[in-house]
């Protein structure tokens, strides 16, 4: 029954990648997340079921509008099938608990903050807000009334941490160094994690976005890139991999 449920998760996940993906773009946009239906960017085109299925219709239209044969966006795909499989690793890591909840609400965090952080470089408050209460409520409910306290407690403490590191850096820097996202996204840290597990998170972040800026500083000159994702991810890690801060200060003491 394992494999009948990773896979139910799998694609639970896909068809929420599909509609995080839309979420993504269109409240953004300030456009209604029901109307108007799926249609091709370019001709207008409306999408019938078949074109709609999560990444095998990608895969048989070729990546192509069956109209007009522009060019479908990559993200499309790439969100349904990652969201597919965070979905599945939240189950595998997890199995039916409170944490599973956390775990598949950190994973549509990240699908959604990618695909609006990478097309709009921007991250609207209540795609941050909106998780932030689940997880809360989750703490409450599931962990009870000190791990709630604690968790809020964490989170203010990690958003306080990264605004004054924000602010620090404009100082040094004369410039934004870093986006107010990241500073939100910082409180969604917090509130799932212990404050030296934050620091970890942000560790990760910095090394996996360092190589791909610097990929993207070469291919495409481009000097922004968004950090949002990155915290996300480097949250997910320590999450799924249910680190612990004790057992990381143990390992060091010990070498
Ligand atoms: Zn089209």
């Amino acid at each position: 029954m394992e494999v009948f449920y990773l896979i139910s998760f799998f694609m639970i996940g896909a068809v929420l990648g599909s509609f995080y993906n839309v979420l993504g773009i269109r409240i953004v946009k300030h456009e209604s997340i029901i109307m108007p239906r799926s249609h091709c960017d370019k001709c207008g085109h409306i999408l019938k079921w078949y074109e709609l299925i999560p990444i095998l219709s990608f895969v048989f239209l070729r990546g192509r509008c069956r109209e007009c044969k522009t060019k479908l966006s990559w993200l499309y795909p790439f969100s349904e099938l990652f969201c597919g499989i965070l979905f599945a690793i939240s189950y595998y890591s997890f199995g039916f608990s409170w944490n599973l909840i956390i775990s598949l609400t950190l994973s549509s965090l990240l699908i959604i903050v990618t695909v609006s952080d990478l097309t709009y470089m921007i991250i609207p408050n209540r795609f941050i807000i909106i998780p932030s209460i689940i997880i809360l409520l989750v703490k409450l409910i599931g962990f009870g009334l000190t791990t709630f306290l604690t968790s809020l407690l964490y989170g203010i403490i990690s958003f306080a941490i990264m605004f004054f590191i924000m602010k620090f850096g404009t100082y040094i820097f004369k410039k934004e160094a870093l986006g107010g996202a990241d500073v939100k996204l910082m409180f969604v840290v917090g509130i799932c994690v212990e404050p030296f597990l934050s620091l970890i998170v942000i560790i990760i972040a910095s090394v996996i976005a360092l190589p791909v800026s610097l990929l993207l500083l070469y291919k495409e000159k481009e000097n922004i890139i968004p950090f949002g994702p990155f915290i996300v991810i480097g949250l997910l890690i320590v999450y799924f991999t249910k680190l612990n801060a004790i057992d990381i200060i143990n390992t060091f003491i010990k070498k």
